[in-house]
């Protein structure tokens, strides 16, 4: 981009005051958004079909006039307009590597200076480091993953063994023999390492050389990487991205929250009301990565989170998201509402008499009914009359919306796993 001049370095950008960022990333934002449009002819139409000009767009808040673009629209560009839908700004012979996602999607491979800084800036925050020794078991082939951490790894100084996924007991060894210091991959692929260790006689503690693993890529690891840190001596990070953006967001060492990547804008949008929201409410994270060879504006990634508004222990000033809390799709639209299962989650994580339970929405008239299905633990003692009324009440006050009945189950009618909020309207 022209201005390239004027970017701090990303050690000027990581300590930045709250009101400095957001200057620093209106202005990038603004310059990306003028580029894009100069040489990105699908994005140029996003705006002219929103009645846009790339030219009216100062900041992020005026990002809320542009619809976002949602996963199966990037499959419809790509399908519509091969080979990328004309979003990549450079021509392919520019390019370094293609990946063929899912979709398909033809992920660019490039060497946009902003999007690698970003990267290196996530693992080195996460924890590795040069003399570092990882061991990279994301994917290798087709999709970005595995090659996309390699490079991020090595531009970051670290000495990476490129395993890739399977091949567990070849894992083990490799950890064993070239002491590896560092893990990045699956929770659930770590875990199948260290299990096959155990199984072959060797004590993690002991055998192992491993001191940070950044395991997540899956939603609820955090007992998992509690044992892990607890049990194993080894400690953990996490990091959020996606094939399409890359790095969105990380842990650091307070684990509170993750910050968001240096050169990324986040926007957190309200399901209910489609406008950019504060801290204290939960909506749809939606990024625009800084990235001038494949500028995705206002990608939304279907993830549910919330801002965390404090400042963070560990003295970064990057902005920081909670947890992710779900996906889009969970939410039902009942009675004009969306109730979601994050709602659910904490009215009912009271009642420990309850085994398992599932929302349903059903419209056997004209009107959307919810009911709640409960399995009890045990029978004994309960007085189901009195259990109703209870539920009844902490679950509207939960959803604001009112609960129409609570149905007993027998065991075995709820399955093991299950969606929280089930759709069984017939229109
Ligand atoms: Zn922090």
């Amino acid at each position: 981009m022209e201005n390239k001049k004027s970017i701090p370095p990303i050690e000027v950008v990581e300590k930045m005051s709250r009101e400095e960022r957001q200057k620093y990333l209106d202005g990038r934002l603004k310059d990306l958004v003028a580029y894009a449009c100069e040489r990105a002819p699908a994005t140029k139409a996003r705006f002219d079909k929103a009645g846009i000009s790339p030219s009216a767009v100062s900041g992020i808040k005026d990002l809320e006039n542009l619809p976002i673009l949602r996963k199966d629209e990037l499959i419809e560009l790509y399908k519509a307009n091969p080979p990328f839908g004309g979003l990549v700004t450079v021509p392919m012979s520019d390019l370094k590597r293609v990946y063929v996602s899912p979709g398909p999607i033809y992920d660019p491979h490039h060497e946009s200076e902003t999007f690698w800084r970003r990267q290196v800036q996530l693992v080195k925050a996460v924890g590795f480091r040069k003399g570092d020794v990882v061991v990279n078991t994301w994917m290798y082939n087709l999709v970005p993953a595995g090659l996309m951490i390699d490079e991020t790894l090595i531009r970051a100084g670290v000495t990476v063994i490129p395993m890739g996924v399977g091949n567990t007991e070849l894992q083990v060894e490799v950890l064993v023999k070239l002491k590896a210091t560092g893990f990045y991959g699956t929770t659930s692929f770590f875990m199948n390492i260290i299990n096959k260790a155990e199984e072959m006689g060797y004590d993690v503690r002991k055998d192992f050389n491993l001191r940070l693993a950044i395991i997540g890529g899956e939603m609820g690891g955090g007992p998992i990487r509690q044992l892990v840190e607890e049990k194993y001596g080894i400690a953990t990070g996490d990091a959020y991205g996606t094939a399409d953006v890359g790095m969105i967001a990380y842990d650091c060492s307070a684990k509170n929250g993750m910050h968001i990547s240096e050169d990324v804008i986040v926007e957190i949008i309200s399901y209910e009301t489609g406008k950019q929201v504060g801290p204290g409410e939960v909506g749809e994270v939606v990024v625009t990565p800084i990235d001038e060879t494949y500028p995705l504006i206002r990608f939304g990634t279907g993830d549910l989170a919330g801002w965390i508004d404090e400042p963070c222990p560990c003295g970064r000033t990057a902005l920081r998201i909670t947890r992710l809390m779900g996906r889009v799709g969970d939410a039902v639209r009942t009675r004009g509402m969306f109730i979601h299962p994050r709602q659910l989650q904490p009215a009912l994580a009271e009642f420990s008499q309850i085994a398992q339970y599932q929302a349903v929405v059903t419209r056997p008239g004209h009107r959307d009914e919810l009911t709640l299905k409960v399995e009890l633990k045990s029978e004994e003692g309960v007085d189901k009359e009195k259990l109703t009324e209870q539920l009844i009440k902490a679950v509207t006050g939960a959803v604001r919306i009112k609960l129409d009945r609570v149905e007993f189950v027998a065991k075995g009618v709820i399955p093991e796993l299950h969606k929280l909020i089930i759709d069984e309207r017939v229109y």
